[in-house]
């Protein structure tokens, strides 16, 4: 599928999705959830939690050597989407295949990023649960896996997220926390009121997952203002600080909040599973962490939109002036608007729109529009402007009846401010799009 593009680049199951046949010719308990479709292909139905459990199991068995048991009443992980995650705390830390030590807030029964993590690239983790039963399977999933020494698994009160996880150990620093906090703020959000886009087909899997698991008070935005409130206090104890989330309108309020609490650096990103979204977060207060560079964010729009840009061609792009100050406005709030079932985060499929004051405050280089200025109107060249938020390079590329715009990051403050950017092209061809 299409949406599989923004899995993460070195997610084995990017261009390769699992063979149904093969393994179920492999593993008997498998082979019994694998039907046949009416045009005679092996299919799962991700509906029935036997289904998803027995793909997480035999996925990981056959991919990564590990041997789990899950509970049917917890959360079952899948195995691509966590994957994903994976990967994108490599980029964060730099740390494929270092000994490198994290903190999985609610490692869950099966205690999966731990021992991906650890299986994968050695890591160490300390691994947090509330839960009886699942700190139970975590516990036992580390033992029968023989990687007790890589993984503590430790039972955590409710109430608290990292600072009694560490209030034993005073002195050491963690290259990282990852979380998948509890989603649902009550029962109706559980049900899909509120969270979803009414035009959207029901999700196509099920919501596997106990009370303590999918439901915390507030949902997962209080859930990550809490371990926002205790990276406060921790700052650098940790290198960086994530969290995924299970709704995008839950990215804007908390970025708003990192901003205000003037936390140096945050940057976050988009996983994309089948038809399945998520969302991640990470910050830190280490000035020399490096934000990971990601593929390029991408606006794609109807040919017949742009009548006033020349297709295939590059411009330099830097932004002095165009982002507002305060990256609260447009860009942050339109994210939070409702988007059209298309949106990916990465594409944006239209119909029609007019391009209107993308480039009027930017310097593009050598643009036919750019030439016809009167010389003192003429943008200057962006490698002599001395004061840039960013620069990034912009590229317009026809693509059969669309038009895509490429933005690749050069250099400046922050490549999140280039994500804003992009939202903020996004979201003003949306409007236009809702008036005509
Ligand atoms: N990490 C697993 C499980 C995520 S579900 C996975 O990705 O599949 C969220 C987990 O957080 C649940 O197991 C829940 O019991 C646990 N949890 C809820 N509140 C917690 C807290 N305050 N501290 C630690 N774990 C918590």
């Amino acid at each position: 599928m299409a949406l599989n593009k923004s899995m993460h680049p070195r997610n084995r199951y990017k261009d390769k999705p699992p063979d149904f046949a093969y393994l179920a010719s492999k593993y008997p308990d498998f082979q019994q959830h694998v039907h046949t479709s009416l045009t005679g292909k092996p299919i799962v139905n991700f509906k029935e939690p036997e289904a998803v459990r027995a793909l997480t199991c035999t996925l990981l068995k056959e991919d990564f050597g590990l041997a789990i048991e899950i509970p049917l009443e917890r959360l079952i992980p899948t195995v691509p989407l966590r994957l994903n995650y994976i990967h994108w705390v490599e980029d964060l830390i730099d740390g494929q295949k270092q000994p490198r030590r994290g903190i999985d807030i609610g490692t869950g029964a099966s205690c999966i990023y731990p021992l991906l993590g650890a299986t994968m690239n050695g890591w160490y983790f300390l691994a947090t649960e509330v839960d009886d039963i699942c700190f139970d399977y975590a516990t036992k999933n580390v033992e029968q896996n023989n990687l007790s020494d890589l993984v503590k698994v430790v039972k955590v009160p409710q109430k608290t997220l990292l600072m009694d996880a560490l209030k034993e150990e005073t002195e050491m620093v963690y290259d990282f926390c990852m979380c998948n906090p509890p989603f649902f703020a009550n029962q109706l959000e559980a049900k899909g009121v509120n969270s979803r886009n009414s035009r959207r087909p029901p999700p196509s899997s099920v919501n596997t997952g106990g009370v303590t698991e999918i439901m915390a008070e507030g949902g997962e935005l209080e859930f990550v203002k809490r371990i926002i409130h205790d990276s406060l206090q921790l700052k650098k104890r940790l290198r960086w600080y994530s969290c995924m989330l299970g709704k995008k309108c839950s990215l804007a309020p908390l970025k708003e909040e990192l901003r205000k609490q003037g936390v140096p650096k945050v940057t976050h990103t988009e996983f994309c599973q089948g038809r399945t979204m998520r969302w991640a977060l990470a910050w830190s207060f280490y000035d020399d962490v490096v934000v990971p560079v990601s593929e390029c964010s991408r606006v794609k729009v109807t040919l017949c939109s742009f009548p006033q840009l020349f297709v295939g061609q590059s411009a330099m792009l830097s932004a002095a002036s165009l982002l507002p100050q305060t990256p609260a406005v447009s860009p942050m709030t339109g994210e939070q608007k409702e988007a059209p079932e298309k949106v990916t985060g990465e594409d944006v499929d239209m119909e029609s729109s007019t391009c209107t004051g993308t480039g009027q405050e930017a310097d593009l280089k050598e643009t036919p529009a750019a030439a016809s200025e009167p010389p003192s109107k003429r943008p200057v060249s962006p490698s002599t402007v001395k004061h840039f938020l960013f620069k990034c390079l912009l590229n317009v590329i026809q693509e059969q009846s669309d038009v895509v715009i490429e933005m690749h990051w050069v250099e400046g403050l922050n490549r999140d401010l280039m994500n804003q950017l992009c939202t903020y092209l996004k979201n003003t061809l949306l409007k236009t799009v809702a008036k005509s």
